[in-house]
């Protein structure tokens, strides 16, 4: 099965934060983790997000195998099993992973997997009035915004 994956085409972006308002809501995250965010760099920004990569850096440093990467490369955490330990914090080098006080486990992107289940977009790239956020087969991706191989 080809792999999926999230990507942004940054140029387009504005700085609005549609995206982390609906990640939010999709996830029912309060103040804290933002499993989606966008850092401004004047005059630009950055949106920055897990790239459900092929050899995740999280996965492999829990000590407890809460992380997996499903049949569809989506990168998850099962928070049954997660001590909360922040070792994925420290592995992830896109600052992607975060940490949830409310649950004391760590919280990641899941690509909205339920809402992929019902054929639609995940939120945030639903809410982006540029439409900046794309998602699907990242080699396709990569062709199509031009980007380096992240993720397979
Ligand atoms: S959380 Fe970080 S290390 Fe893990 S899959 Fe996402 S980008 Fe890769
Ligand atoms: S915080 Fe949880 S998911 Fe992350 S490495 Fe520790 S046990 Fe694994």
């Amino acid at each position: 099965m080809e792999k999926l994956t999230l990507m942004f085409f940054k140029k387009e972006c504005m700085g609005c934060h549609a995206c982390e308002v609906a990640c939010k809501q999709e996830h029912e995250l309060g103040i804290g983790p933002r499993l989606v965010r966008v850092v401004e760099n004047a005059p630009d920004f950055f949106p920055i997000h897990c790239h459900h990569c092929a050899n995740a850096p999280c996965k492999v440093s829990c000590p407890v195998e809460a992380i997996s990467r499903n049949e569809r490369g989506i990168v998850l955490i099962d928070k049954g099993l997660c001590i909360g330990c922040k070792a994925c914090l420290e592995a992830c080098p896109f600052g992607a992973m975060q940490y949830d006080n409310a649950t004391e486990t760590a919280v990641k992107c899941d690509l909205c997997i339920e809402r992929l289940n019902h054929n639609e977009a995940p939120a945030c790239s639903n809410a982006c009035p540029t439409r900046c956020i794309f998602w699907g087969v990242a080699a396709k991706l990569n062709e199509k915004l031009e980007k380096p191989v992240l993720s397979g």
